[in-house]
């Protein structure tokens, strides 16, 4: 029942969607096999197997509507695996939303056809889902009409009624206003729905005025079950009988069974046994091949109550079994059909439940994934206000630093002369004495004093004297090593403690530091004077390592120095004797006229002690 029901819908699909290809000569050629599909389909099938042999040329859509082509036609032949496959790998393809729903409804409609209603319903989610894209009427159409069509099939009438409604909503032309109203009006049939008769002859009349007369004597044979079932038995047979020749003239298999079944039914309902007899025989003639449609069992039921009324118990027996027979297998098949809406509707609520569970999960790694994002930036944030910290913290200590060495290196050092001050000297000799004394070590103290500084500052003014201060400081800086300490300990008086250092060794560095300061050119400070000092030189062998006495002994010979005339170096002895006189050398006759004078009197020299503080 269902392959001539199936059948039928797919033959009356409006061929139209080539039109739109028909702009190539392939184009055109699709579009003209697709014009003779249901008119001739002999041809159709010779024109489609020609276009398969020249898809070489075809464009990729017009390949895939030739494919949707080579299915119907392998439907036509009965190859529905054929026509499986084929569909599959189209709708794999993706193509665009008109042909994905013609190629959906279609394969809805050839499972429908080889009783694979699980498979079928699993196509029509599919295409349920893409339905309302399609742009073409006809295919939306013909995608609502599969719904229906298998809705109906697996007893879910209601479900077929709303997607036949759609169609009719949807201002259907006049072969699917056919379609869907006849489809519609088995839905509610099968929902016990009964409706004026009016209904069914307009639906009827409707489908025969478009040349549909199969459609149009299904509707008649609904019309004939709802009168027999009111007691119109007449009225139905009349009915039934009065359109047999056409219904065998369509050559449908399943009407011309259907017809004769209820025929059969109805005339032995009225006693009328050789037409029943004859009715229900043909019916079973006309079996659709499957066994299992309800006019095969209706027949054989017909066939077993005559029998039986004729006390023909073997025929009766024989007819009672095959009606058990067909009876069963319908049943079985209905509820087959049942049950594979049943496991399709549980897998949709699986894969449902499943897409929630997905959406739930979904959400939870969103807002995981937010929560991540979050914890990034406040990481990236700590990470800023770390660095930021650990900047301005470095920076704060490194500016700290360098003010500490800064006040640290005015504390220590002579602003002037940028050697060490006084107090430093003394701190650093100290220590280095200690540790001298400790090892036993050489150590020496050269002290020397500017001579007739004074005059200087009063010729040529404070800033001259600070400027021969600075040479002298620079160019003395250059005869001490890392160990020996270099100091400013009076106005312009100098002291250097020489580690390592002998007596002799100390001398020599005094009488260069002479020699150099007395070489100093004093033009570069706009001025022509003479620069000298005198030296006075001292070392542990002869003072100790007491800094206190190094001192006043190295002193004590540069006030022998200034005594002897100035610009010489003198070793404390003890005696405070010279120290060679013959390796002094006598300069003041070096001196510029206007330089500085010789004074005759001693210089101011204050006792050392008080230099130690
Ligand atoms: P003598 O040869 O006997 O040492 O004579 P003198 O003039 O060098 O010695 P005196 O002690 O009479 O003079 C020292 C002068 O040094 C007095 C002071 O004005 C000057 N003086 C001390 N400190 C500075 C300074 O930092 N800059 C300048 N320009 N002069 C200074
Ligand atoms: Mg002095
Ligand atoms: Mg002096």
């Amino acid at each position: 029942m269902m392959f001539m029901r199936a059948c039928w819908i797919v033959m009356l699909w409006v061929a139209v969607a080539a039109a739109a290809m028909a702009a190539s000569d392939f184009g055109k050629a699709l579009h003209d096999a697709d014009l003779i599909r249901t008119s001739d389909p002999a041809k159709f099938r010779r024109a489609v197997e020609d276009l398969d042999k020249r898809a070489g040329t075809a464009t990729r859509e017009e390949r895939q509507y030739l494919r949707l082509l080579d299915a119907y036609s392998m439907i036509l032949a009965g190859e529905f695996d054929g026509s499986i496959r084929e569909l599959t790998v189209l709708l794999a393809q993706g193509p665009d939303a008109d042909l994905k729903v013609r190629a959906g409804a279609l394969l809805v409609n050839v499972y429908a056809m080889t009783r694979d209603f699980a498979e079928g319903l699993r196509t029509l989610d599919d295409l349920l889902s893409v339905v309302d894209s399609a742009k073409d009427k006809d295919a939306r159409q013909q995608g609502l009409l599969a719904a229906t069509l298998i809705y109906n099939q697996v007893g879910q009438y209601h479900l077929g009624q709303q997607y036949a409604d759609r169609v009719l909503a949807d201002a259907p032309g006049e072969r699917y206003l056919c379609m869907a109203s006849n489809m519609r009006l088995e839905s509610l049939q099968g929902q016990g729905k009964a409706l004026a008769d009016e209904a069914y002859v307009e639906a009827a009349t409707r489908c025969q005025e478009i040349g549909e007369p199969i459609a149009a004597n299904l509707v008649r044979s609904y019309l004939a079950r709802k009168w027999f079932d009111e007691g119109k038995v007449d009225a139905a047979i009349g009915l039934l009988a009065g359109h047999l020749d056409e219904v065998h003239a369509t050559g449908y298999r399943y009407l011309i069974s259907e017809f004769n079944a209820l025929l059969a039914k109805f005339r032995l309902s009225r006693g009328d046994v050789a037409l029943a007899e004859y009715n229900a025989k043909v019916a079973i003639e006309h079996q659709d091949g499957f066994q299992t449609s309800l006019p095969l069992s209706v027949a054989y039921m017909v066939l077993y109550s005559i029998a039986q009324k004729r006390g023909d118990a073997a025929a009766a027996l024989v007819y009672y079994r095959r009606y058990a027979e067909a009876d069963k297998a319908y049943l079985n098949e209905t509820k087959a059909r049942e049950i594979a809406y049943q496991i399709v509707q549980s897998e949709t609520k699986a894969q449902a439940q499943q897409i929630e569970l997905l959406n739930r999960e979904n959400q939870l790694l969103q807002l995981q994934h937010g929560i991540s994002v979050q914890k990034a930036q406040t990481s990236r944030l700590l990470i800023l206000l770390l660095v930021v910290l650990v900047g301005t913290v470095s920076y704060w200590a490194l500016k700290t630093k360098r003010m500490q060495m800064s006040l640290r290196r005015m504390a220590e050092t002579d602003a002037l002369t940028s050697v060490c001050n006084r107090h430093y000297f003394n701190q650093q000799s100290v220590q280095t004495l200690a540790h001298a004394a400790r090892a036993g070590e050489d150590v020496a103290l050269v002290m020397f004093d500017l001579d007739h500084f004074k005059s200087i500052n009063d010729r040529f003014g404070h800033d001259t004297g600070d400027w021969v201060l600075k040479r002298v400081s620079d160019h003395c800086r250059t005869f001490c090593r890392r160990v020996d300490h270099f100091g400013r300990i009076g106005g312009e008086e100098f002291a250097i403690l020489l580690s390592g250092c002998d007596l002799r060794g100390a001398r020599r560095v005094a009488e260069d530091c002479r020699v150099r300061i007395a070489s100093i050119d004093s033009q570069a400070s706009g001025h022509k004077f003479l620069i000298t000092a005198s030296f006075g030189v001292t070392a542990s062998s002869l003072s100790g390592y007491d800094l206190a006495k190094l001192l006043s002994h190295a002193d004590k010979a540069l006030y022998r120095s200034k005594r002897q005339g100035r610009n010489r170096v003198s070793t404390f002895d003890g005696d405070v004797q010279p120290w060679t006189q013959l390796q002094v050398v006598a300069i003041e006759s070096l001196s510029t006229p206007g330089g500085p004078p010789a004074p005759e009197e001693a210089p101011d020299h204050r006792p050392f002690q008080n230099l130690i503080s």
